[in-house]
């Protein structure tokens, strides 16, 4: 059974995609995504031989080597024009996500993605703000807690094939408690557009587990004698009355 994680990550798949997926370990999510038939055919990319040989195994294990094309390589690099029309990229930083997307974009390995179905484990925002400034746009935004770990997961799809979507209009100024606090784009790009439209309960522990971080460093820098403390003890104090206004606001 798949991790709930993975789970979501699959169900933003289309039905009969083909599929890649990029940092695939043990190949879970293409093997998942046949067997369901969200996927007709599936490319596992891995840049390390470990994970390479476990997915190999992995989709041998399945018997799903017909199916499944196992390739060593970074990144996009392992994807030939036109050979899917969906990727997934999952369990890794944000800003790394956004690197492989956006050397692949300049090799024109995006050409002809319906989807790409992204699971960052941190800086999500660097995330949206690549989307944002290289003509994706967000369909979908969730947030789960698995084994104490919380998980964003964002779909994508390029601006001309979101009809009625535009970015302008998901990240402009958002009015929360009938005006009293504005979320700016700023806001949106770091909390997430539709995250902070629907919020559930991983989303208020998330930010009040950032509000948590953020409490511990003032209460150190309090203890302080240097000059700058002061300064980075306001930043820091803004940052948490920022949020706190937010969340009190959502519903
Ligand atoms: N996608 C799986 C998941 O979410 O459970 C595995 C996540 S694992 C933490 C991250 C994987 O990404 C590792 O196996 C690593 O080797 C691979 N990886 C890291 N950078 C990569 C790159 N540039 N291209 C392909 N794979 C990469």
């Amino acid at each position: 059974k798949l991790s709930d994680r993975l789970q979501c990550v699959l169900e933003q798949i289309p039905q009969g995609s083909r599929l890649a997926d990029i940092g695939s370990d043990h190949a879970l999510l293409p093997v998942a995504a046949v067997e369901c038939g969200k996927a007709v055919f599936a490319i596992a990319g891995e840049v390390n031989q470990g994970p390479y040989d476990a997915a190999c195994k992995g989709v041998a294990e399945a018997g799903k080597g017909a199916v499944i094309s196992v390739r060593r390589g970074d990144g996009l690099e392992v994807l030939e024009p036109g050979e899917v029309d969906c990727i997934s990229i999952a369990g890794m930083g944000g800003a790394l996500i956004a690197a492989i997307l956006d050397r692949g974009q300049s090799q024109g390995k995006l050409q002809g993605i319906k989807i790409l179905a992204l699971q960052p484990n941190v800086a999500e925002d660097i995330l949206r703000r690549w989307l944002l400034n290289n003509g994706w746009i967000l369909v979908a935004e969730n947030i789960l807690k698995e084994d104490g770990k919380l998980y964003e997961i964002l779909t994508a799809m390029p601006e001309d094939a979101a009809p009625g979507m535009t970015n302008d209009h998901l990240y402009s100024d958002l009015a929360l408690d009938g005006g009293t606090v504005m979320c700016n784009r700023e806001m949106l790009i770091e909390m997430g557009p539709w995250l902070l439209r629907a919020p559930n309960a991983a989303f208020f522990a998330k930010w009040q587990g950032e509000i948590n971080k953020l409490e511990g460093i003032l209460a150190s820098l309090s203890r302080s004698e240097l000059e700058t403390a002061e300064e980075k003890r306001n930043v820091i104090t803004a940052r948490i009355k920022q949020i706190t206004e937010v969340l009190q606001c959502l519903p």
